[in-house]
C-alpha cells in the first residue's frame, strides 16, 4: 500500500506534509523549498510548468500562466465577483455557467479543477521522490468556509490526479490540531486564517486531544492579495495622474505592479518604509517611462482600512455563532502569510487581547496539521479525536420558495437529519428535491447544491402522503440526500456534486483525455528526444574530425573522414523529416562511421606514438582521453548524449512531469 500524505492546497502556495517516526514533518519540492507556489503555466511549446518555474513566468507568460485558482474551484459563472475575475489571463463561462480558463498556447480551455490537479500532481510527485516510496492517497484541507460544490472541486481535482482522498478537512482546524498536538490541557481557541486569497476564523475547544469546532465563518474572496491590489491601484493611479497611462491595461505592466506591491507589502512587515522602484513600466511618445516610489507603512494602513473592517465581520459572526464573549478565548492562533502584516496582528489584539500564539510557523501549520490528520487515519496517531462542523446550513426548498433548514450551520459532523415533508397539491404523483445550502430564508438565494424528483406516490389529497428526506454527511463534509415515500418504500438518493464544476462523466473523459494526451506527449517528446539526440551526434562527430585532421592533417585516415562526412549529410538530410526509421538508420551509420575513425586514430597513435609526443604535450587532455585503457567502455561522446540528454527540454523535467506518471500511462 502506498503512502498517505496530508497537503495544504493553498490559494497562493501549497504545502506537504508526512508523519515520520511519528512526528508530523514538511517536505520540501523539487525545488527545495517547503511551500510550493500554487501556479500552473504553459510554454511556448505547449510544455507544462508548476510552481516556482510557473511563478516565474508569470510577468513574460501572463495569459498562459494561471494563479489563484483556488477562488475559481467549484464556482459558478455567476458567483464570482470582480476580483475574482480580474486576472491577467483568459477566464470565461461555458455553456452550463461553469468557469473555463484559456491556454492561447495551448489552445484549450480548462476547468480550473485540471489544472489543481497538476499542482497536487506535482506535490506528489515531489513528495514521493523524497520518500522514495509511492503515495496513493491524502488528506487534503479546504477553507473552512467553502461550500459542498468547492469540496466537490477540490475532490475532484485528487481524482484527476490519481490520487484517492482519505479526508477533507478545514483549514483551522488542521491548524489546530498542530497547534494542539500533544497539549493536553483544555483551550478555547480562536484560528485566524489570513493567506493569500482566503479569509477563515474558526472557534475551537481543544481538551485532551479532542477537537471541537465550535463556529466557523469567513469570506472566500479576501486575502493578502487584496492588500497587493490596494498598493497596485495607488502606484497605477499615481501614474495615471502624471502620465496619463493606465498601467492596469497592459499585462506585463500590471503583473511587474502586483509582484512590486507583493514585495513592498512583505518588506513593510519587517520595516517602516520601502522603496518601490520599476524601471521601464512603459513608453510613451517622450521615451521610457519609470516607478520610483517611497511607501510607509503609515500610508499602506490608510490604503488599507476597508479591508481591515473586512476582517472584522467573521470574527464577529463567529463569537455570535459559538455564544462566546471574546474574553473566555484563552488562545489566538495566527495562521497564514499574510497574519504578518503588523496591521493585522494589531486588529486580532484588538478582538481578542490575548497575545496570539507564534510557536506555529503560519505558512506550515495547516500542512502539519493535515499530516496529523493522515497519521490518525493511518493508525500512526492515536489518542485524537477530531470532531468537525458544517460551514454553511443544509436545507432544500419548499412551496413558496422557503428555505426549509434540516442542518443548520455548525452542526457536528458526520450527521445525519431528516424530516417528512408531503404534497402540495391533490393527486400530485411526485415531489421535487431541491437542495440548497446557505443562510438566506428565501431559498433561491442561497446556492443549489441539485436537485432530483420521486415519483410514482400513490393518488392521495394533498398533504396526505408523507415523504421522508434525510441529509447525511460524512466525515468529509459531503452530502448525500435521500427520499422515501413512506406508502410504498420507494426511494430515491443522490450523492450532491451537482453544484460542481465537472461530473463524474466529465471527470472519467478528462481523464481519459489525460492518458491519451499522455502517449500523443510521449509520441512528440521521442520524435524531439530523437532529434535531439542526432544533433549531439553530429556535432560530436564534427569534433572528432576537426581532432583528426589536427593530428593527422587532413588526409590521416581519409577513407574514415570521408566516410564520417557523408554520414553526417545524410542525418542533416533527415533530422528534420517525420520518418523515424530513416532518421534512425543515419544516425546507426554515422555512429558506424565515427567507430571507424575512432579506430583508426586509435590505431594510427599505436603505430606512431613518438612524433605524437609533442602533440599530446600540448593537448593534454584529449589526447589522454584518447588513450586510456578504458577509452571504449567510457566513450565520451557516449557519455555527452546522455547528459545532453539529461539537459534536453524534455529530460531535466521528467521527474516532475505531472503527465509522466504510471497512473496516466
Ligand atoms: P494561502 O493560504 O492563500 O496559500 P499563504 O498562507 O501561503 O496563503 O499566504 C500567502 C500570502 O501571505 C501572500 O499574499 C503573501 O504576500 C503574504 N505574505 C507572505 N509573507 C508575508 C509577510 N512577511 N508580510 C506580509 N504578507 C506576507
Ligand atoms: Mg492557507
Amino acid at each position: 500500500m502506498g503512502k498517505i500524505v496530508g497537503i495544504d492546497l493553498g490559494t497562493t502556495n501549497s504545502v506537504v506534509g508526512v508523519i515520520e517516526a511519528g512526528r508530523p514533518i514538511i517536505i520540501a519540492n523539487s525545488e527545495g523549498t517547503r511551500t510550493t507556489p500554487s501556479i500552473v503555466g504553459f510554454t511556448k511549446n505547449s510544455e507544462i510548468v508548476i510552481g516556482d518555474q510557473a511563478r516565474r513566468q508569470l510577468v513574460l507568460n501572463p495569459k498562459n500562466t494561471f494563479y489563484n485558482l483556488k477562488r475559481f474551484i467549484g464556482r459558478d459563472w455567476d458567483e464570482l465577483d470582480e476580483t475574482s475575475i480580474s486576472v491577467p489571463y483568459n477566464v470565461k463561462s461555458n455553456d452550463n455557467g461553469n468557469v473555463r480558463i484559456l491556454s492561447p498556447f495551448t489552445e484549450r480551455e480548462y476547468a480550473p479543477e485540471e489544472l489543481v490537479s497538476s499542482i497536487i500532481r506535482k506535490l506528489i510527485n515531489d513528495a514521493e521522490t523524497y520518500l522514495g516510496d509511492s503515495i496513493d492517497s491524502a488528506v487534503i484541507t479546504v477553507p473552512a468556509y467553502f461550500n459542498e460544490s468547492q469540496r466537490q472541486a477540490t475532490k475532484d481535482s485528487a481524482v484527476l490526479a490519481g490520487i484517492k482522498v482519505k479526508r477533507i478537512l478545514n483549514e483551522p482546524t488542521a491548524a489546530a490540531l498542530a497547534y494542539g498536538f500533544e497539549k493536553s490541557s483544555s483551550n478555547n481557541v480562536l484560528v485566524f486564517d489570513l493567506g493569500g486569497g482566503t479569509f477563515d476564523v474558526s472557534l475551537l475547544r481543544i481538551s485532551n486531544g479532542v477537537f471541537d469546532v465550535k463556529a466557523t465563518c469567513g469570506d472566500t474572496q479576501l486575502g493578502g492579495n487584496n492588500f497587493d491590489s490596494k498598493i497596485v491601484d495607488w502606484l497605477a493611479e499615481g501614474f495615471l495622474e502624471k502620465h496619463k497611462i493606465d498601467l492596469r491595461r497592459d499585462r506585463q505592466a500590471l503583473q511587474r505592479l502586483t509582484e512590486a506591491a507583493e514585495k513592498a507589502k512583505c518588506e513593510l512587515s519587517g520595516l517602516q518604509k520601502t522603496k518601490i522602484s520599476l524601471p521601464f513600466i512603459t513608453t510613451s511618445d517622450d521615451g521610457p517611462l519609470h516607478i520610483e516610489e517611497e511607501f510607509d507603512r503609515k500610508l499602506f494602513e490608510s490604503l488599507s482600512e476597508d479591508l481591515l473592517d473586512r476582517l472584522l465581520e467573521p470574527v464577529q459572526v463567529a463569537l455570535d455563532d459559538s455564544g462566546w464573549e471574546a474574553d473566555e478565548i484563552d488562545e489566538v492562533v495566527l495562521v497564514g502569510g499574510s497574519t504578518r502584516i503588523p496591521m493585522v496582528q494589531q486588529l486580532v489584539k484588538t478582538l481578542v487581547p490575548n497575545e496570539p500564539c507564534q510557536s506555529v510557523n503560519p505558512d506550515e501549520v495547516v500542512a502539519i496539521g493535515a499530516a496529523i490528520q493522515s497519521g490518525i487515519i493511518n493508525g500512526d496517531l492515536r489518542d485524537l479525536l477530531l470532531n468537525d462542523v458544517t460551514p454553511l446550513s443544509l436545507g432544500l426548498e419548499t412551496i413558496g420558495g422557503l428555505m426549509k433548514v434540516l442542518i443548520p450551520r455548525n452542526t457536528p459532523i458526520p450527521v445525519r437529519q431528516s424530516d417528512v415533508f408531503s404534497t402540495s397539491e391533490s393527486n400530485q404523483s411526485s415531489v421535487v428535491v431541491q437542495v440548497r445550502q446557505g443562510e438566506r430564508p428565501l431559498a433561491s438565494e442561497n446556492k443549489s447544491l441539485g436537485k432530483f424528483r420521486l415519483s410514482g406516490i400513490p393518488p392521495a389529497p394533498r398533504g396526505i402522503p408523507q415523504v421522508q428526506v434525510a441529509f447525511d454527511i460524512d466525515a468529509n463534509g459531503l452530502l448525500e440526500v435521500s427520499a422515501t415515500d413512506r406508502t410504498t418504500g420507494r426511494k430515491q438518493t443522490v450523492s450532491i456534486s451537482g453544484g460542481s464544476n465537472l461530473n463524474e462523466q466529465e471527470i472519467n473523459k478528462m481523464i481519459a483525455e489525460a492518458k491519451s494526451k499522455a502517449a500523443e506527449d510521449r509520441i512528440k517528446r521521442s520524435v524531439i528526444d530523437r532529434k535531439n539526440n542526432a544533433l549531439t551526434l553530429i556535432a560530436q562527430a564534427e569534433r572528432r574530425l576537426r581532432d583528426a585532421s589536427l593530428e593527422f592533417g587532413p588526409y590521416g585516415a581519409e577513407r574514415q573522414q570521408r566516410a564520417v562526412e557523408l554520414a553526417i549529410q545524410d542525418v542533416e538530410e533527415f533530422i528534420d523529416d517525420d520518418d523515424p526509421q530513416e532518421l534512425e538508420i543515419s544516425v546507426s551509420s554515422l555512429q558506424e562511421a565515427l567507430f571507424g575513425l575512432n579506430r583508426r586514430i586509435a590505431a594510427e597513435k599505436k603505430i606512431d606514438s613518438n612524433p605524437l609526443q609533442s602533440i599530446k604535450n600540448t593537448f593534454g587532455s584529449l589526447k589522454d582521453e584518447l588513450f586510456s585503457d578504458d577509452y571504449w567502455e567510457d566513450d565520451p561522446w557516449d557519455n555527452q548524449i546522455n547528459s545532453n540528454y539529461r539537459n534536453s527540454r524534455y529530460g531535466n523535467s521528467r521527474d516532475d512531469d505531472p503527465w509522466d506518471n504510471d497512473y496516466f500511462l
